[in-house]
């Protein structure tokens, strides 16, 4: 696995790449990397001759700065998982590469983005949209991969490369979980012991085909701290705050 840097290299490889038409697979990742993303890996190898993997924690999408702070990183275990699940490239940009602008300029989704996640996250969804943008265009991947768990994410994603004409295909990924039935997350790694043991309840308790005001009270009286409980296209979504980490999920109903 060739670990890049440099935007311009990537470019300069992917250029080549495409040049000799070889199929890409994307899979943007903000890093501490767990089964869920190796699993969107295994999709892209089998799919493409080549798999290309980011590694960046987007500053722009963080609307709480303690959240950014305490995003885990697991670099050297990241490397490993990736080179054994047979990824070819691995960027891992800094910042000031990423956003030469300082971020002026930014893609904005005006609807749904103000939805379910966004309500309580202004501006999350522009910082997603904007580097994912970049990502596709600097790598011109043949497919992308993301996951269900985030489904918004998903849609907004999906919808963006609609809009704007973008070549790459957006693949949608199945949700991933622990036995227990805790979504697979990075910010699982910010759970301590005793709340790891608590939150796969999260799950139990929207799965449990109660009525949104009971899920809520049910919820909070286990010490979760809800962000928002909401049925829609026939799914349930939640957001919820467990000591240090915000997890999200979605069940069918
Ligand atoms: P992240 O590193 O959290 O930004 O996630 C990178 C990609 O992995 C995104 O497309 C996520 O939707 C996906 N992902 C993370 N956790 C899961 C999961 N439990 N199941 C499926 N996809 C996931």
């Amino acid at each position: 696995m060739k670990i890049i840097k440099s935007i311009e290299e990537w470019r300069y490889i992917f250029k080549k790449h495409k040049t000799n038409g070889k199929t890409v697979g994307l899979v943007p990742t903000m890093g501490a990397l767990h089964g869920a993303h190796i699993s969107l890996v295994g999709h892209s190898v089998k799919d493409n001759d080549l798999t290309a993997v980011s590694i960046f924690v987007n500053p722009t999408q963080f609307n709480n700065p303690d959240d950014l702070t305490n995003y885990p990183e697991t670099w050297e275990s990241d490397v490993a998982k990736l080179e054994a699940a047979g990824v070819d490239y691995l960027l891992y940009p800094a910042y000031e590469d990423m956003y030469r602008d300082n971020y002026r300029y930014k893609l904005i989704e005006t609807e749904y983005s103000g939805d379910l996640c966004g309500t309580a996250r202004p501006g999350h969804f522009d910082g997603v949209l904007t580097v994912v943008m970049k990502l596709l265009n600097m790598t011109k991947a043949t497919k992308a991969y993301f996951g269900e768990k985030d489904w918004q994410q998903f849609q907004l994603i999906k919808d963006m490369a609609e809009t704007f004409f973008i070549d790459t295909e957006i693949i949608p990924c199945p949700l991933i979980r622990e036995k227990s039935g805790l979504a697979m997350s990075s910010r699982n790694k910010m759970l301590t012991t005793e709340e790891l043991e608590r939150a796969p309840l999260f799950n139990k308790t929207i799965s449990s085909g109660k009525t949104i005001a009971e899920m809520k009270e049910e919820l909070t009286s286990l010490g979760f701290k809800v962000d928002y409980l909401k049925k829609k296209e026939g799914r349930i979504f939640g957001a919820v705050f467990l000591g240090k980490a915000r997890l999200i999920d979605n069940v069918k109903i």
